[in-house]
């Protein structure tokens, strides 16, 4: 079994009920945090999971919204992880999160300088081991592998996407791209697809040119929806709405992805939790 929990569905535009991007999978005993968008740790910390507790980031691509809370990921796990000679985290995204990561821990060096004079078990920065791929194997351990295949978020390049299996148990997480063969590949046959979803119609249609813009680098939740039903996936679990659904109008999401795909439809709140059973 795969548990899914969305942390964070929002977007760039704060929202009091919405963290940013970010999804906590938890496979055998190991637990994966893909994207890191604000508000991250407060989310986790509601289900029970602290920064010291992660066992990989993944990172699907550097657009703030998903990167927003990296420093405040990267100290709070260094200063709550108190055995000695911590493991270094795990890292894993395309190419530039490496610099990124540098230029946050650069970003920090003051707070990093002030608790390793302060505290005399913290003798060195918080230990980073980064990885940066667009397209294979990335992880095999204890039973749960991992995969990455490229999205199309583009002019944002490159970005990729996530594929984790235990077991016989499977969930992709495309994080934002339009349908592209990449995602296809990966999410072939896979038991859940976690998929960013903007409402075209209604964003497409809000005269602001910069929100507009928005569309041609996303999925429509019908375009997510087709994409899941080309993989052949048993679920498919939207989040990263934009704009938010307004309460009472999921069962208007609900249809426009059933309009194109006939699994399992799962949207939600931060916090809603989706279980991943074997097939
Ligand atoms: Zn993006
Ligand atoms: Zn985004």
């Amino acid at each position: 079994m795969i548990e899914i929990t969305l942390l964070g569905t929002g977007s760039p535009i704060p929202d009091p009920n919405r963290a940013g991007p970010s999804t906590l999978v938890r496979a055998g005993g190991q637990v994966f945090l893909v994207d890191c968008g604000r508000g991250v740790l407060q989310r986790a910390a509601a289900v029970g999971v602290g920064a010291a507790g992660l066992t990989a980031l993944l990172i699907t691509h550097l657009h703030s919204d998903h990167i927003g809370d990296l420093g405040d990921l990267l100290i709070t796990r260094w200063i709550s992880t108190f055995a000695p000679d911590p493991a270094p985290l795990p890292i894993i995204g395309p190419p530039g999160i490496a610099e990124t990561v540098e230029a946050t821990l650069q970003a920090f060096r003051h707070d990093i300088e002030y608790r390793i004079a302060h505290h005399a078990d913290l003798n060195a920065p918080p230990a980073v081991e980064v990885h940066e791929c667009t397209e294979g194997a990335v992880w095999d351990r204890d039973g749960v592998s991992i995969r990455v295949a490229p999205t199309d978020h583009r002019p944002v390049t490159p970005t990729v996407g996530f594929r984790i299996d235990h077991g016989t148990a499977s969930v992709v997480l495309a994080g934002d791209t339009v349908p592209c063969p990449g995602l296809d590949r990966l999410a072939a046959g896979a038991g859940a697809l976690v998929h960013t979803v903007i409402r075209k119609d209604i964003v497409g249609n809000i005269p602001q040119q910069r929100l507009q813009d928005i569309c041609d680098y996303h999925s429509s939740v019908e375009e997510a929806a087709a994409t899941a039903a080309r993989a052949g996936v048993g679920t498919l679990v939207m989040t990263h709405y934009v704009p938010a659904p307004v309460a009472g109008q999921e069962e208007q999401w609900r249809a426009l992805a059933a309009s194109q795909f006939g699994g399992r439809i799962e949207l939600g709140d931060d916090l809603h939790r989706v279980e991943i059973d074997a097939p």
